[in-house]
Formats: structure tokens, C-alpha cells, sequence
């Protein structure tokens, strides 16, 4: 699904062709698909129509867009939501069209029908629980310290909560873990104050790499609005390479389910223990593993968030 580098590059590409066009008309051909006024097709074509859009903006996977009114749009795309600047050729899918002012249009495709929809006066009423931006000046590696203290989760499911950060998902949690050599089923309050530094740097780096690339275009669901394919899925590391070599160490890349989804990671890079109990083998260059305090992972590592049985990945990613 989309995540913060493709919702990041629908935006920027968008922006241009958005804001100062005025939408003289709403069309949309499915009720479900508008969250807010519930499933009320006429009470969303009036409040968008004739209405300038200001500004294009994101939080989190949301796509916010600002109405003259002070009233906004937003877009989640959730699975297989698509912006695009121009017909797709898939009718079936077509969900939602905004005629825009100078003859553009917004087009609205959601084949797997997650995407939503919503018109509000305030964003904070669908944004109000999201955590910390992770590219934001605020989220600096002493904010993940805190965030991480106290939290028992495995860091695979905790990082995909969008209250604790928002933005992350099965992609790029996936190749954070991997960039920052933490097993994906580590506990959040072993993580050494090194490590800590680590995963928030990986983090970082991982997203404006993918932002950068225009995201990935990994299962042909992402597309960027003007039809173009994103290019991270070229600089993936681990993330759906399960069974090819750890372009690390040359160990064979694992996946196996963790708090219930899908999870890539090398065996041997990512470690399951503080270091200092070596399970595995630490990248940074300048660290003498024999003088790494001994931390006391091992017990609590097991402990992790519940899984969330009966739900697929699909409906869980449609969850959020
Ligand atoms: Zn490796």
C-alpha cells in the first residue's frame, strides 16, 4: 500500500496542477467511498463544488486538500487508492472525479474499495491520533528515545502504529529495521541508546531515499499521478527479496510473519539481543562489541504486541 514516500510524492506532484483551481463539480459513483458526510454523495458534491482549492498538503498517508472555506479534502488510499492527473482506461475502478477550472480533472481510482474520503472542517477529527512525522524537526532521535521507553512491543508492529509514528508501513519498517540491524521481533525497551540512534537515522534516510526515488512500485498498485511508476522498488534491501542473497553479508533474506504481517529481514544483520550479546553482528564501524554494556533483552524480547488474529494483512492495512 502507499505509505509516507508515495503519499509524499502524490502530493508534490499534484500540487502544481491543484492548488488555485477552483472544482466546479464532484462526481462520485460509489457512497461508501465518501467517510464524511457519511455516504451522502449530494452533501459532498455541494461542499467541494465551486470551492478553490489553497493548498495540498500531507500528514501521515493522508492527503489533505485545503478548500477556500477553511474546510478540507482528504484522500486516504489505504490498499490500492490512485490520484491521477488523467483516465486510467479502468472504469470498474473509477471511484471519485473532481473537474477542476482549467479543464483538468482529479481522478479518484480504489480497486480493492478501502480507499476514503473525507470533507471536514477540522483535519484533526481523522488526523487527531496520528503520532509524530517522521521526517519533522520534532521527531529527533531523543523523541524516539522516549517514545520507545516503557513499550514491551516488538518493534515490527510498533512502528507500523500510526499513533506511535505515523507514516510507516510494511515497506519501509521493513527496510528500517534491516538499514538500522534490528531484528524485527526485538522488544522497543532493549534498544541500546545506540540503537535507538540507529533506527531513527534508518528511519530517516529510508524515507527521503524512497521520497527521493518517487516511492515504490512494487505490486503495481502505486503509480505517481501522472501514470509514471515510482523507482525504490530498485533500491529495496529487504523488503520482498525473501530468498535472495543479504546484499549485506550474502545470507539468504527471511520472511515470516510478525504481529500478524508479512516481515522481511537478514538472519544474520539483524539482531535479536542488545549488543554485547551477540546474536548477530553490528554494522557500525566504530563499535567494539566487547565493550557494549550487557543489556536484558533476552526474556522480554519475547513479549510483543497481540497479533491480530482473524484479520488478513489486507484488512489490517485496510484498517488503519
Ligand atoms: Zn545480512
Amino acid at each position: 500500500m502507499p505509505e509516507l514516500p508515495e503519499v509524499e510524492t502524490v502530493v508534490r506532484e499534484l500540487r502544481p496542477h491543484l492548488v488555485g483551481r477552483v472544482i466546479l463539480d464532484a462526481h462520485v459513483d460509489w457512497a461508501r467511498i465518501i467517510a464524511q458526510p457519511a455516504e451522502d454523495i449530494p452533501r459532498f458534491r455541494a461542499g467541494v463544488s465551486a470551492h478553490t482549492i489553497v493548498g495540498l498538503t500531507r500528514r501521515g498517508k493522508y492527503v489533505i486538500l485545503g478548500l477556500h472555506d477553511a474546510r478540507y479534502v482528504l484522500f486516504h488510499l489505504r490498499m490500492s487508492g490512485r490520484l491521477l492527473l488523467s483516465a486510467l482506461g479502468q472504469p470498474q475502478h473509477l471511484r471519485t472525479v473532481f473537474d477542476l477550472s482549467d479543464g483538468g480533472r482529479l481522478f479518484f481510482y480504489c480497486q480493492r474499495k478501502f480507499g476514503r474520503v473525507w470533507l471536514v472542517d477540522d483535519p484533526d477529527v481523522v488526523l487527531g491520533d496520528l503520532g509524530p512525522e517522521p521526517l519533522s524537526a520534532a521527531f529527533t532521535s531523543d523523541a524516539l528515545r522516549v517514545l520507545l521507553r516503557d513499550r514491551r512491543a516488538m518493534l515490527k508492529p510498533l512502528l507500523l502504529n500510526q499513533r506511535f509514528v505515523a507514516g510507516l508501513g510494511n515497506i519501509y519498517v521493513d527496510e528500517s529495521l534491516f538499514r538500522a540491524g534490528l531484528h524485527p521481533r526485538r522488544a522497543a525497551n532493549t534498544l541500546t541508546a545506540e540503537e535507538i540512534v540507529r533506527l531513527h537515522d534508518a528511519i530517516q534516510s529510508v524515507l527521503r531515499q524512497a521520497i527521493d526515488h518517487h516511492g515504490t512500485t512494487f505490486d503495481g498498485m502505486f503509480v505517481r499521478p501522472q501514470g509514471e511508476a515510482g523507482r525504490q522498488q530498485e533500491g529495496l534491501s529487504v523488503y520482498g527479496q525473501a530468498g535472495s542473497p543479504c546484499p549485506r553479508c550474502g545470507t539468504t533474506v527471511e520472511r515470516s510473519i510478525v504481529g500478524g504481517r508479512g516481515t522481511h529481514y537478514c538472519p544474520q544483520c539483524q539482531v535479536m539481543l542488545p549488543q554485547g550479546k551477540l546474536m548477530g553482528r553490528s554494522f557500525a564501524p566504530d563499535q567494539d562489541e566487547r565493550s557494549r554494556p550487557r543489556g536484558d533483552g533476552a526474556r522480554s524480547s519475547e513479549i510483543g504486541e497481540r497479533p491480530q488474529p482473524g484479520l488478513s494483512p489486507a484488512m489490517e492495512d485496510a484498517a488503519r
